[in-house]
């Protein structure tokens, strides 16, 4: 029974057979803030449902809820959404569709239990994230945003919001959600009666962003409901106004989807303008950067001469210098998506 609840195939071989398959799949994600008192009965559930219907994705579980990013099969679409609705907690749940969609956003099913979808890192009893700021649909949100006693915040990590981000809005150079929300709360100290305006990717992160900030004695907390995936589906659907610029990063194998032509970022090698996230192609390094096409060509992938260098080296000799060697990643340790800070990157840019 054990054996049926958790994926026995290894990455490469997936991996492989997702690219040569021509099955049309749709990508999306979800959350849900409820109270699960068993997450491993309910993660076992889960998976056993999804893996029928040839579901792939990440997905965490936790006492307070489930985080979801899914690919499904469209064929099983309709059957998804009727399993969905199996769940009591479930029903008229809002499901964000990925604008861009290649098919090939995942390739494995992985279920994890977590203490919390989403770290906070916040221990006081008195928080209460049920209490939440209001939701703006993408009409609203524009509105508010043109006002003038208006504060717009990226609650995102700064790799994210340096591809693509609302016109004027305030983005934190924080590597982790965790970090982001007191140094948010302590930077906008003196704005506790303006409109704060929070926004994220899918809207999880603000849930309890907004709920943090009313903690914090802010008094007009808002929050943009389903993130910049539902605001650009609301947008295109109904003709609105795009006010958001670049990309729209997401944690999967596109890294990132367009939202406008614009592109806002730079390429940490050369400082061209480019908004292509890339792992380090020296897996001993791994660092997520930016990388223009001609920095890709003349590194090979790599984010340095050093990783070029040491990527070219016969493999069992790579594994044995790795014991001793250190790379841009590692100081980051295991992470995959991480960047280079701002502050590192500035350092990078005089070499
Ligand atoms: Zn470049
Ligand atoms: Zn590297």
């Amino acid at each position: 029974m054990g054996n049926l609840l958790y994926n026995r195939i290894n990455r490469r071989e997936l991996k492989e057979r997702l690219r040569q398959s021509d099955e049309q799949r749709v990508t999306l994600s979800y959350y849900k803030y409820v109270q699960l008192p068993d997450p491993t009965a309910f993660r076992d559930e889960l998976y056993l449902v999804y893996q029928k219907l040839g579901v792939l994705g990440r997905i965490y579980v936790a006492s307070e809820g489930v985080n979801a990013q899914l690919s499904v099969p469209e064929r099983n679409f309709e059957a998804f959404k009727t399993a969905m609705d199996g769940w009591d907690f479930f029903k008229n749940l809002r499901l964000n569709i990925a604008v861009e969609d290649d098919s090939k956003s995942f390739f494995a099913l992985a279920i994890k239990v977590r203490d919390k979808i989403v770290a906070d890192g916040i221990d006081d009893p008195a928080f209460n994230p049920s209490d939440t700021g209001t939701h703006l649909d993408a009409e609203n949100w524009n509105r508010l945003s043109d006002d003038p006693d208006t504060v717009v915040v990226d609650m995102r990590n700064h790799y994210e919001s340096e591809v693509g981000h609302f016109d004027n809005a305030i983005t934190p150079d924080a590597a982790t959600f965790r970090e982001e929300l007191p140094m948010v709360a302590d930077l906008l100290a003196d704005k506790k009666d303006k409109n704060i305006l929070m926004y994220c990717t899918g809207g999880i992160r603000c849930e309890k962003a907004s709920a943090y900030m009313k903690y914090r004695g802010f008094k007009n907390v808002f929050q943009l409901e389903g993130g910049i995936i539902e605001y650009t589906r609301q947008v295109q659907a109904r003709g609105l106004k795009n006010k958001f610029a670049g990309k729209n990063f997401v944690f999967d194998e596109r890294l990132g989807e367009r939202i406008s032509s614009d592109i806002i970022a730079h390429c940490h090698q050369c400082g061209q303008p480019a908004d292509t996230h890339t792992n380090c192609a020296n897996i001993y390094c791994h660092i997520l950067f930016i990388q223009c096409d001609a920095c890709r060509a003349q590194y090979k992938g790599c984010c340095s001469e050093k990783c070029c260098d040491f990527h070219h080296l016969p493999q069992e000799e790579q594994k044995e210098r790795a014991k001793t060697e250190t790379f841009s990643g590692s100081r980051f340790g295991k992470g995959v998506y991480k960047a280079f800070r701002k502050s590192a990157q500035a350092l990078h840019a005089q070499e």
